[in-house]
């Protein structure tokens, strides 16, 4: 709801991006205050009747009500927004109330989504099942094969929604071609980019118009809260989202904005340092007797890997996947689970992006609602291990998998 803006009146113009990452937020307080403020309030004192009524038909800043805007919610968007290189940012309670903003903003009944298929399961569940009750239409397509998504185009699409790199494959997809498409169409792109973060990807710089973010993940990156948000153009936040969070209320509760916010500080180092751990298990779980197969765009056996590395800054990101070597899915399964079940160190979590090192078995949990035949068209089989990796030591990592590994 905010634009992004210089720290200080008297900032120079031209501060680096990890610069304006610990300094992009609203003005200090008159307390001078050097840490972010944490403003815990529902309600805000009108200077007069006169301004109260400007404020609330939109003629003059400030704040009115805790459901529309606060200054710490103001401070983590206006920070997100600088980060992606976006005009403005508006911020929700979860990712998952981004995308409902995002598509109760943009789409009517009779309106067509296109997604790819491989994106996050709730996603298709709210865009696919949810929103069908409304009369929207859907279609999900191949996350990588840009002429499926052309042929699945009609003339009433709306809106293009792609994830990159996916869960749990890291399957990656080029945003400036759906760009194009879209736009070709009198579409708009919009990119999840929960997993590459703007430490990594910026999806506005390969003209996405609307790009989503689960702040529940590396945004916070210590698993502490739940958040979400949009940045996209002013116009958008504006005429389009505002309105939504007005009257559906999926507003980001101040101290969940506090902690996200004071997360973006140290998002790049913690993206590069993970990401590096990443590369490094990644390589060394490829080279394993007992691993069929390690998905990760950082390595040159990704299907993607050269479009990841041009679009993902050279880095393949914090989380991989991998697979043991099995004769059947009932082994494989079998194996898989006493690979989990060995860690003494590592968390057996589905969630991501933490500090903490994160492992789990798709097809049991995120998945397991998919029936064998969806599984396997989503590539998730028995085997599969996810592994979003965190900040312990490379060599406490592979010792913890290696357990499992080695007793097979
Ligand atoms: C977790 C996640 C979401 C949903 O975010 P919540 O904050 O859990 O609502 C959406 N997309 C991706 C890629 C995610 O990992």
């Amino acid at each position: 709801m905010t634009e992004p803006q210089q720290p200080d009146r008297d900032a120079p113009p031209d501060l680096h991006r990890d610069t304006l990452a610990v300094r992009a937020a609203l003005p200090r307080s008159p307390y001078g205050e050097n840490s972010e403020a944490l403003y815990l309030t529902s309600g805000y004192v009108q200077p007069s009747a006169e301004a109260a009524a400007r404020r609330f038909a939109g003629d003059e800043e400030g704040f009115t009500y805790g459901r529309y805007g606060n200054p710490t919610v103001a401070s983590f968007e206006q920070r997100l927004a600088t980060l992606e290189g976006a005009p403005a940012c508006i911020s929700t309670a979860s990712g998952m109330s981004a995308i409902l903003m995002m598509c109760l903003g943009l789409l009517k009944a009779g309106d067509h989504v296109l997604c790819s298929r491989s994106m996050f399961g709730s996603t298709i569940k709210l865009i696919g099942t949810d929103l069908a009750k409304f009369g929207v239409e859907s279609s999900f397509v191949s996350q990588t094969d840009l002429a499926d998504w052309r042929a699945a185009v009609r003339p009433n699409t709306r809106l293009l929604f792609a994830e990159t790199p996916t869960n749990p494959l890291t399957e990656v997809c080029d945003i400036r071609a759906l760009a194009e498409l879209a736009h070709n169409a009198g579409a708009l792109l919009a990119v999840d980019n929960c997993f590459a973060t703007p430490a990594l990807q910026r999806p506005m710089d390969f003209g996405a118009d609307i790009v989503m973010h689960s702040g529940t993940k590396y945004l916070d990156g210590q698993g502490r809260v739940m958040a979400g948000a949009l940045c996209a153009s002013e116009e958008l936040v504006e005429k389009s989202f505002v309105p939504v969070l007005k009257s559906g209320g999926m507003t980001l509760a101040p101290f969940n904005a506090w902690v996200v916010l004071k997360g973006l500080e140290t998002l790049d180092i913690r993206m590069q340092a993970q990401s590096a751990r990443a590369m490094a298990l990644a390589r060394w779980l490829e080279a394993h007797p007992s691993v069929a197969r390690v998905h990760y765009p950082g390595l040159p056996s990704h299907p993607q890997h050269a479009l990841a590395m041009a679009q993902q800054q050279g880095s393949g990101g914090a989380v991989l996947s991998f697979e043991v070597k099995a004769t059947d899915p009932g082994q494989a399964r079998t194996r898989a689970f006493h690979v989990l079940d060995s860690l003494r160190v590592l968390s057996l979590s589905t969630n991501l992006g933490d500090t903490k090192t994160l492992c789990a078995h798709p097809a049991s949990t995120s998945h397991g609602r998919l029936t064998e035949a969806q599984r396997a068209a989503a590539g998730v089989s028995q085997g599969l291990i996810r592994v979003a990796v965190g900040l312990e030591h490379l060599g406490d990592i592979q010792a913890d998998l290696l357990r499992g590994l080695e007793s097979l």
